[in-house]
């Protein structure tokens, strides 16, 4: 059996229309490439030397006839077919070298194992860096390297997959005479280790180093003929030794590496080229996530204190216990301390029993009065809120001492002078000595401490824990001189009976007051603690459509200001995707690429705008005594949702480049 041609171009066509022009630019070729050949093709500018090389490398469709790679037709092969043939079999050198800018020598020559799917092995990178004689200049980037430098990374890179063919457009066109002599020493050597070589050149010295020439004009070839190569002047590889560097070409094809381990590596890569991207671009990247940081730090900051303000006010109406009714003289503005209004009426003691006789599905009732005292421990004053009231509020209000203990009924009866101190007062008189047993001075008298209140933290108005609870006997009679009682909370014992308690109450009193009952909006107020806890769900209702409004609308406007940069990112890096194709990269590939990068600019964006929301929280937060809190739940859903955004604002310009044609995109300018 006779061996394959690597390369078989059979009687085809290429027509170019620009307009009302036909131009044949590769007219009815036949061509044979068998392995191991070195092949110039010469000929004057425009002749199809650079079309016939691109059919070559299956990089263009030619009109009519056929290509075969090993003796297997490629016409009937899809494009990401294409694509994996191209990567595996044939490596391409440019006049330009392309390389990837901003990316190491090491790293561009690693570029097609990436979408060959072999192991990213940058060690075999280097090794051939360093068969190409650039050992000491891995890691430097294009712009660090003279023009044949970077053609020898070009080489480098064009070899990396172990290809069989070695096709070079020009490869010395850009070049002085001495990088012209080292490129074409290492396609001699190369050539010498078993690998086919093609090159395209318009310079006839050149073609005296191939063993075969064919000349080419007006799209055909004129002829074709083997030759006893010679060596140009200058050249190493006149002594066989050098030919040395590429025995390592000599192993086996690596395996390749498919699934997650080859997906995780591409998504990696990905990330860290769409990094160098968005660095490389600050400003730019900054501004055109601008739209994204504005929206999603005005969510965090509206969140962020209404969330914080909502858990302080669930904590303290929790704290007021459930099915709670509030009973206070006057109207429903003028909530405690009584007094006021037009005809308050007022409440004592025989009132409180009246209550406690006869109201039903009550379970516990506590009176109480507030007022303001200067309290003091030796030399510490403090100013603050006296509550006198009842053992019974300790589980009403959820303020049961947990150091010390709560009143006792003796203590109440004898109008004891014991109290129950808050932490916050505490702190300010005490210090960090342990109060319980100590006596202290409240409007000039001496109470004993017997207990103290867990802490309640700020209700975002007030200090809950700036308070002193003693016996309500002891408050009226003995230190502020309060005939009536300031309110009486009053607990149901199930929420159904809310409101037949709370009639109970307005009828009860209103007999006993004798209201008429035109005056019984001013004379007192029974406040359903219920009712405000569900007004304040449904003001957070609102409050949490306003926002998916707002943040819909910013994260809307965002995404396009994302979908314009990748558009121009997609433009300005046509001739880098063109590369990228002729490297072996499959649609799928560059979309993922465009995504990651679109993806991550919004990511950022969301994170600087979590960053800044954050800040505008705190200061707000620090000037206004509101606590506030982010929760991890709300920046993971912002990341979310961010990096959904950038998806699917990204993809339109990721199709876009996905859908480029290598070789338009290579000569793009
Ligand atoms: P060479 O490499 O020998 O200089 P080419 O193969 O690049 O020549 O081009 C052959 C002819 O085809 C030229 O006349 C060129 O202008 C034309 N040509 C090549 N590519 C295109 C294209 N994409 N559109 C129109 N004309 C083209």
């Amino acid at each position: 059996m006779t061996k394959q041609p690597v390369i078989t171009i059979d009687h085809i066509t290429k027509i170019f229309r620009m307009g009302d022009n036909v131009l044949k630019a590769l007219d009815d070729v036949c061509l044979q490439v068998e392995a191991g050949e070195f092949v110039a093709i010469v000929g004057p500018s425009g002749s199809g030397k650079s079309t016939l090389m691109n059919m070559i490398g299956l990089l263009d469709v030619p009109d009519s006839g056929s290509i075969r790679v090993a003796g297997a037709s490629v016409s009937g092969l899809t494009d990401d077919e294409l694509c994996s043939l191209r990567a595996e079999s044939i490596g391409f050198v440019f006049q330009q070298f392309n390389l990837l800018a901003r990316t190491s020598a090491a790293e561009n020559v690693g570029l097609p194992m990436l979408y060959s799917g072999v192991p990213y092995d940058l060690g075999w990178a280097h090794k051939i860096l360093a068969a190409v004689g650039l050992t000491t200049h891995a890691t430097h980037t294009p712009a660090q390297l003279s023009g044949g430098q970077q053609q020898r990374v070009a080489i480098a890179r064009a070899l990396v997959n172990k290809p069989h063919v070695l096709l070079a457009d020009e490869p010395t066109g850009n070049l002085d005479s001495q990088s012209e002599r080292d490129i074409l020493d290492i396609l001699v050597q190369l050539n010498r280790a078993g690998i086919t070589v093609v090159i395209v050149t318009h310079e006839q010295e050149v073609t005296q180093i191939a063993g075969r020439v064919i000349r080419m004009r007006d799209g055909k070839i004129t002829s074709d003929e083997r030759q006893t190569p010679k060596y140009l002047d200058g050249m190493k590889s006149q002594d066989q030794s050098a030919d040395s560097s590429f025995r390592l070409y000599d192993s086996g094809k690596p395996v390749r590496d498919t699934g997650t381990k080859a997906l995780l590596r591409k998504v990696k890569s990905y990330t860290s080229e769409a990094l160098r991207s968005l660095t490389s671009n600050k400003i730019r990247s900054f501004l055109s996530v601008l739209g994204i940081m504005i929206g999603v730090a005005a969510v965090i900051a509206v969140l962020g204190l209404g969330e914080g303000a909502r858990k302080t006010m669930e904590k303290e109406l929790a704290g007021l216990g459930s099915n709670l009714l509030a009973v206070y003289p006057g109207g429903s503005g003028r909530h405690m301390g009584g007094g006021g209004g037009s005809n308050p009426i007022r409440l004592f003691p025989e009132d409180v029993t009246a209550l406690k006789i006869e109201l039903e599905y009550v379970t516990e009732i506590a009176p109480r009065v507030n007022s303001k005292a200067v309290v003091q421990f030796e030399e510490k004053i403090w100013s603050t809120s006296i509550i006198g009231t009842t053992r019974e509020y300790a589980k009403l209000r959820a303020a049961v001492p947990d150091l010390g203990r709560n009143f006792t009924k003796e203590e109440e009866d004898s109008r004891g002078r014991v109290a129950i101190l808050g932490r916050t007062v505490v702190k300010n008189i005490f210090g960090d000595k342990d109060p319980i047993g100590s006596e202290f001075k409240l409007n000039r008298l001496y109470f004993q401490v017997i207990g103290i209140l867990p802490a309640k933290g700020s209700n975002g108005w007030q200090d809950q824990d700036d308070v002193v609870i003693i016996p309500l006997e002891t408050a009226m009679h003995r230190v502020f001189g309060f005939e009536s009682i300031h309110m009486v909370d009053v607990q149901v014992d199930s929420a159904e009976h809310m409101s037949a308690v709370e009639s109970q109450i307005k009828a009860l009193l209103q007999q006993r007051k004798k209201i008429s009952d035109e005056k019984l909006e001013d004379a007192f107020t029974v406040r359903n603690m219920a009712e405000i806890q569900a007004a304040i769900s449904s003001t957070n209702k609102i409050m949490s459509l306003l926002l998916s409004i707002i943040a819909s609308i910013s994260l809307l406007v965002g995404g396009i200001g994302v979908m314009n940069i990748m558009l121009v990112s997609v433009t300005e890096r046509t001739r880098e995707i063109g590369l990228r194709k002729a490297l072996g990269a499959k649609k799928s590939d560059i979309l993922s690429q465009f995504l990651v990068e679109a993806a991550l600019l919004a990511i950022l964006g969301g994170a600087l705008g979590v960053a800044l929301g954050w800040g505008i929280s705190a200061v707000a937060a620090a000037m206004t005594n509101w606590p506030f809190e982010v929760s991890p739940a709300v920046v993971s859903m912002v990341t979310g949702i961010t990096a959904l955004v950038g998806i699917i604002f990204g993809f339109w310009p990721a199709k876009k480049a996905a859908a480029l044609q290598p070789i338009q995109a290579l000569k793009y300018e």
